[in-house]
């Protein structure tokens, strides 16, 4: 079932935009069934779960940090995940950027917005961006590197709600490249889309998808 659900949605998929399979949860065994169909691009939303499957796993994946970040726990991802896809504070961003130091590595990270009606979703509000971005923490930044941004839609049926929420991150997303990381040219993912709602979310321009129950059921 793993191999037919991962071959089909990548199939389905336009070629420039990556799938990352969400593994939170599952046995190594089904993450393995993924792997030797010859994907490569996991995420994982628990540090300590995380830094487990990381370490006994097949060196060559490429893991994705997709959930809530606490600062206690920068250590068990930084280095570990090519990309963290979940910095939603200016304090996270500070202890990836002294851990990276520490490590002597450059992370890549995304910023994550808050784009649902929900409360309960984490990420940077809109208004909190333009503080963020002209803080002392972020233009002294070395060791991280600013990708892009993510962003997760409202669990929501109206398909129309969940369009017009991916379109905001959109055109966020490209103001900001025009402004504020113009001259960063690593800023060029957008990581929007999950098992309910992907298709929308490529549509509306995601460069990212994030896919877990549709893959290991
Ligand atoms: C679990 C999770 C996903 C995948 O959700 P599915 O609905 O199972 O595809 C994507 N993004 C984040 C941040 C998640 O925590």
């Amino acid at each position: 079932m793993i191999t037919h659900n991962i071959t089909s949605i990548k199939k389905s998929l336009p070629p420039n935009i990556k799938l990352v399979a969400v593994s939170k949860l599952q046995p190594l065994e089904s993450i393995l069934e993924a792997y030797h169909t010859g994907h490569r691009h996991f995420g994982e939303n628990r540090p300590q779960e995380f830094a487990t499957k990381h370490q006994q796993l097949p060196k060559d994946i490429v893991w994705h940090f997709i959930g809530h970040l606490q600062t206690n726990k920068v250590k068990l991802v930084t280095g570990k995940a090519q990309l963290i896809h979940s910095v939603d504070s200016e304090r996270l961003l500070l202890a990836i950027e002294k851990e990276a130091l520490k490590q002597g590595i450059q992370q890549r990270c995304l910023l994550e917005i808050h784009i649902a009606t929900e409360e309960t979703k984490s990420g940077f509000s809109w208004e909190e961006i333009p503080a963020l971005t002209t803080s002392p923490t972020f233009t002294n930044l070395k060791a991280v590197t600013i990708c892009g941004l993510m962003g997760m839609a409202s669990f929501v049926s109206d398909p129309q709600q969940i369009r017009t929420e991916f379109q905001k991150l959109k055109q966020y997303f490209d103001h900001l490249k025009q402004s504020t990381f113009a001259h960063n040219p690593h800023f060029c993912h957008l990581s929007m889309g999950m098992s309910g709602d992907w298709p929308i979310a490529v549509e509306e321009g995601s460069t990212l998808i994030r896919v877990g129950s549709q893959i290991f059921g």
